[in-house]
């Protein structure tokens, strides 16, 4: 008989994505038999990360304060703007040092046939920053995928009559590929060879 305790931490991991029931048993085994300070170390981390992570009020990537440090940092240039649908998608081009702008996380992407319009993304608060007229050119990074192009595409005839450049990323990227996943050389390539829309 598995003690009640481990029955529930297998069940709470096997929630996470990707984890099945085998690999959340072999997880909990191995919670079990490492050093206490571990199990304790991680709960602390999974509390604190819910406590104190929260989006930022102007880009709504992850941060611990009101702003985030890229939207503080007065080095980052205001004239450009990366429109990206997830806060991984974020991290991934940010990784690439390639992008010296500022970012726009929506939140997803328009999606019909899941009910996701242009309210459930972080649409208004865009065109809210849009507004002061320091953005110059708005990038969208939105995956190469259907609902990654829609979005592009919905974005463009938004903000080109503001006066806006709007442009996408390059192919670089396979068609139906996730741009979080790619690797920081290709992604890099593909803000650079960004083509106006
Ligand atoms: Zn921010």
């Amino acid at each position: 008989m598995t003690p009640d305790p481990l029955n529930r931490l297998v069940a709470e991991l096997a929630k996470l994505p990707g984890i099945g029931e085998k690999t959340a048993q072999r997880l909990a085994f191995h919670i079990l038999r490492a050093p206490p300070e571990y199990a304790r170390d991680l709960s602390k981390a999974v509390l604190e990360v819910v406590e104190k992570v929260r989006l930022c009020s102007r880009c709504f990537a992850l941060t611990e304060a009101d702003l985030c440090p890229l939207c503080l940092d007065p080095r980052r240039d205001e004239s450009a703007l990366c429109v990206v649908e997830g806060i991984a998608d974020q991290m991934a081009i940010e990784k690439t040092r390639e992008f010296k702008g500022r970012y726009h996380v929506l939140h997803g992407v328009l999606s019909p046939l899941d009910g996701v319009g242009p309210d459930q993304l972080r649409l208004k608060e865009l065109l809210t920053r849009l507004e002061d007229g320091r953005v110059e050119e708005v990038i969208v990074a939105t995956n190469p995928d259907i609902e990654g192009e829609a979005t592009a595409l919905y974005l463009t005839r938004l903000l080109k009559p503001m006066g806006l450049k709007v442009s996408r990323i390059a192919q670089g990227l396979p068609m139906g590929g996730d741009l979080e996943f790619a690797d920081p050389a290709t992604l890099a390539r593909a803000l650079s060879g960004r083509r106006e829309l």
